[in-house]
């Protein structure tokens, strides 16, 4: 570290990139809407500003405000967390190949596999739980190893540490895709990763009514390309996004600290219902890799899968709930709750979930911030029509 001791997490979401505003002391950060700046002369355009596709003060604030959350040298925000990982793609060229996550977010899969397949990258998808897999699919061509780490809705883990020296060993970054925990719980730069990617859709917006995505990094390489990308091929976030987001992860670490409050509580609660076959949580010491969800992570969060047994059952517990809401997406102040099968893993295919041990009986729970009696009772009386 360096000598001057870095500020508290919650600090620094609260202060960093959000100072107040040079001209009237504005304490939140301006939503600058215009397009173009005016210039003082050719060739001469105030502190850099040409035109917002380029750069936008509120944009400049929130990649400033994201980079320091994730310890990374800078950050490039884009309009969803699929530009994100558009633009992750589009730092390689024809003949690169990946190595990714077998049980990755279904959007980054179809994205790979029926958008990039044909512009002549490949990938290789490998249980990345096994560090020694991943090092046994690295090619001479391989540029990056991408993975997820809970996976979604399996929730088994990498280890970031682990995989990141097998893959630097052969010349190799990592970017992990941090959305499950945010930065709060899980930093991958400091656990050696190359680069972080977030929707901030999820957790770091937090209130479900924002889409955007992120992508912090580690070198001035990366982010000079990412900056030329964001110009060159234009999928930012646009500076009202750029304002929700600022505003919403100012509350990052108590909305964290209370997602994993209650997280734990729902994952016990399931655990011990006889109608519930299997709860996926990394907080459960049943987890089979709850040692190292330890040693990684600083918390659990609020993601659980739990398995009812057949579809049937899945969709009468989804039915029934009246507290939480049938929907996809996560990370929000609600609690959500999904079925992976007919919904986020719907394109994997059933060949491809029943590799990974998706079952149509797995209910997906994004636990929200309500109370939790509320949120147990009404799961109580959901299971009850089982
Ligand atoms: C939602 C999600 C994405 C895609 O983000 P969008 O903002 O919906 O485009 C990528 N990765 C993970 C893990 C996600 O949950």
């Amino acid at each position: 570290m360096s000598e001057t001791k870095q500020k508290g997490f919650a600090t620094r979401a609260i202060h960093d990139g959000q100072e107040p505003e040079q001209l009237t002391g504005a304490v939140s950060v301006p939503i600058y809407a215009t397009s173009t700046y005016q210039q003082d002369a050719l060739g001469a355009p105030r502190l850099g500003y040409e035109y917002a596709r380029v750069t936008n003060p509120t944009r400049d604030r929130l990649e400033a405000n994201l980079a320091s959350l994730e310890g990374g040298l800078a950050a490039r925000v884009f309009a969803s967390g699929m530009a994100a990982v558009t633009a992750f793609c589009m730092m390689m060229k024809l003949g690169d190949h990946v190595v990714a996550g077998d049980n990755l977010y279904g959007g980054s899969v179809r994205f790979f596999n029926q958008v990039m397949a044909d512009f002549g990258i490949t990938f290789t998808y490998v249980d990345t739980r096994d560090p020694a897999e991943v090092a046994k699919a690295i090619r001479p061509e391989t540029r990056y190893v991408f993975l997820e780490t809970p996976t979604n809705p399996l929730m088994s883990l990498t280890d970031i540490a682990a995989v990141s020296q097998v893959a630097h060993a052969k010349g190799v970054e990592v970017i992990v895709d941090n959305t499950f925990m945010s930065p709060f719980f899980q930093r991958p730069l400091e656990l050696g990763a190359d680069m972080v990617l977030h929707s901030t859709t999820k957790y770091l917006n937090g209130h479900s009514d924002g889409l955007g995505g992120v992508i912090v990094c580690s070198t001035q390489q990366q982010a000079d390309k990412l900056a030329f990308l964001q110009k060159a091929s234009g999928g930012i976030m646009s500076p009202f996004e750029c304002f929700l987001i600022l505003r919403g992860v100012k509350t990052l670490a108590v909305r964290m600290k209370q997602h994993d409050v209650n997280g734990r509580r729902v994952a016990e609660y399931l655990s011990k219902h006889p109608k519930v076959a299997k709860v996926l949580y990394p907080g459960l010491a049943s987890h089979p890799q709850h040692e190292l969800a330890l040693r990684q992570m600083k918390g659990f969060g609020g993601m659980i899968t739990f398995d009812t047994g057949s579809l049937k059952n899945a969709e009468k517990v989804l039915k029934a709930v009246k507290v939480c809401t049938l929907a996809e997406s996560l990370g929000g102040v609600e609690t959500l709750i999904s079925h992976p099968a007919s919904m986020t893993h719907a394109a994997v295919g059933a060949e491809g979930r029943a590799k990974i041990g998706l079952t149509d009986g797995m209910v997906r729970i994004s636990v929200g911030i309500e109370e939790v009696e509320d949120i147990l009772a009404d799961l109580d009386q959901a299971l009850a029509v089982l």
